[in-house]
């Protein structure tokens, strides 16, 4: 059997065409059934629904042979033993900077003040602004990160941004963009060895998936 570890929303939707792609039908809508794991069309493959930032967690310790996580919870996590060896290029965004119209973020980076930074990724936040030496003190939220600077909370935000539309209802402004972030397949490296040629060929047809994609 092999499992396939997926978040509910925009990773599951953004993974369906990859899977279909591979041949492999998810028979059941997890947005209609409460059911945590699911079977396909292939009856040694599974999915199992997990939250976002447990994606990692599940395919490190086993729990899971391959997983869909973004490159945020990937670079926030300790990725230690994870095979990461495809962009899948889905559920694309990106990790910026954000503040109050009203908050004159250049000035402040110039004048070396110390910056309230309210943010979910704390470590991405941290290595960012220490390589540009900018002095902030992290405020960890985990989640509506828009509502920091409007209650006075913090100076500006870190958070994913891909049309800006919920930076726009919020009166927020994109000051900085920090990386962009895609998809990426993982791997449980004990797992590829002990199921090489299964996990080989859903690799395979994933990167094939995704080349077709894209053109
Ligand atoms: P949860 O909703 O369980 O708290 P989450 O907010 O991380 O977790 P999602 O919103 O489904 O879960 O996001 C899952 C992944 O999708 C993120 O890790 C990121 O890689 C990507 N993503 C998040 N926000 C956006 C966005 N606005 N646009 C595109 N992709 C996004
Ligand atoms: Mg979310």
């Amino acid at each position: 059997m092999i499992t396939l570890a997926l978040s509910k929303g925009r990773i599951f939707d953004d993974s369906m065409p990859l899977l279909r792609a591979a041949g492999i039908e998810v028979l059941e809508d997890p947005e209609k059934s409460r059911k945590l794991i699911i079977g396909t069309s292939r009856a040694d493959v599974r999915v199992v629904l997990v939250r976002a930032s447990d994606v990692p967690t599940y395919v490190q310790q086993g729990g899971a042979d391959l997983g869909v996580a973004g490159l945020d919870v990937l670079l926030e996590h300790d990725s230690h033993g994870l095979y990461r060896p495809l962009d899948l290029k889905i559920a694309r965004c990106r990790l910026s900077v954000a503040t109050r119209a009203d908050f004159d973020y250049a000035a402040a980076v110039r004048q070396g003040s110390r910056i309230r930074v309210a943010t979910k990724y704390t470590q991405l936040a941290r290595d960012h602004f220490a390589a540009k030496g900018v002095h902030v003190d992290l405020i960890k939220l985990y989640g509506s990160m828009e509502l920091a600077p409007l209650t006075g909370l913090a100076d500006a935000i870190v958070d994913l941004v891909s049309t800006g539309s919920t930076l726009k209802a919020n009166h927020l402004v994109e000051v900085e963009q920090i990386m962009d972030i895609s998809a990426r397949l993982v791997v449980n490296q004990a797992a590829l060895k002990l199921k090489r040629e299964p996990i080989r060929a859903l690799i395979d047809a994933f990167g094939q998936a995704v080349a077709a994609q894209a053109s």
